[in-house]
């Protein structure tokens, strides 16, 4: 079983002709709203993949909170993750362009309400793994990444959008997966693996850089790097690749996987994901991954 340390927003957003100029109200021509957020992106994407999933998301007093309970049940998540919070569920809300010129903002509300005391000891002793992003507070992800560590669990910590990771969860996690800007930021270059050195001495067993179309290379306290070219794809929508990938790791290793073949399944994940339009919808099944792996 997969824990995840969760969140989630309704995505909304209209289409219009340009994007408005300040003060100005144009009539747009489609609205759309969608369930996402980081942590649900990674809980669909690992049921989706067979996975067994829980985890906990905190969701408002609001009319989206009903989108949340129906976005969790559509899926075949259990609405139980869901702990209430009085104010707002997270959402955000974007304008795109007919190029797909866009600007958005994604308020956290109840996300950010996420406490220590909501991490459950009894569901983090079921899980095999426990994942989080920085979509959640650093208490909850420190809390949860604590009692995994002192049960021996894998921990897999995705620090999107970036903020300075907390030392004390840097020291819990086994996994670390970035991507080439949260690499940057980390002081890690690709080309060179001693910059991975100083992270991998501060917790993480892996450290992974995901590097879009040129693949991902996975840093080892305990061998050398491990390189993974892209899949070539005719990719129309990079939403959700990394998300796709963090998920297809973390499920090959809880299947018991070694690191390359983890690596390549995961690859596999993000390159199908960029082959379909928007980001949950697009991620891909067991038998669409072992189909895309057997080709
Ligand atoms: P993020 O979306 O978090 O920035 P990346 O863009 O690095 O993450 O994508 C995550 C993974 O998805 C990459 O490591 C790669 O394996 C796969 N991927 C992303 N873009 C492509 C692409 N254009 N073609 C093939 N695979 C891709």
């Amino acid at each position: 079983q997969i824990f995840v340390v969760g969140s989630f927003v309704v995505a909304c957003s209209v289409k219009v002709a340009r994007l408005p100029r300040a003060g100005e109200s144009l009539a747009a021509e489609a609205f759309v709203s969608e369930p996402g957020g980081k942590g649900f992106n990674l809980a669909v994407a690992a049921h989706r993949l067979g996975a067994q999933v829980d985890g906990v998301f905190a969701i408002g007093d609001d009319p989206f909170a009903a989108v949340a309970v129906s976005a969790f049940e559509g899926v075949g998540l259990a609405a139980d993750m869901l702990v209430r919070r009085s104010g707002s569920t997270g959402a955000g809300i974007g304008f795109v362009d007919r190029e797909g010129e866009n600007c958005l903002a994604v308020s956290p509300g109840a996300n950010r309400l996420l406490a220590a005391a909501d991490i459950d000891p009894a569901r983090i002793a079921r899980a095999g793994l426990v994942m989080a992003t920085f979509e959640s507070p650093d208490a909850a992800i420190a809390e949860a990444f604590a009692q995994a560590r002192a049960r021996g669990t894998r921990t897999l910590l995705n620090p999107s959008p970036g903020r300075p990771i907390d030392p004390r969860i840097l020291a819990d996690t086994t996994i670390l997966v970035v991507n080439r800007v949260e690499a940057a930021d980390l002081g890690l270059d690709v080309a060179d693996p001693g910059t991975a050195e100083a992270l991998l001495r501060a917790g993480p067993a892996v450290v992974v850089v995901t590097l879009g179309e040129e693949g991902a290379v996975a840093f080892q306290r305990d061998g050398p790097p491990a390189r993974q070219a892209a899949f070539p794809v005719a990719a129309v929508d990079t939403i959700g690749a990394g998300d796709a990938f963090s998920a297809g790791f973390a499920v090959a290793l809880l299947e018991g996987r070694p690191i390359a073949e983890a690596l390549a399944r995961a690859a596999a994940c993000g390159a199908i994901t960029t082959c379909r339009f928007g980001a949950f919808e697009a991620f891909p099944t067991t038998a669409d991954l072992d189909r895309f792996c057997a080709a």
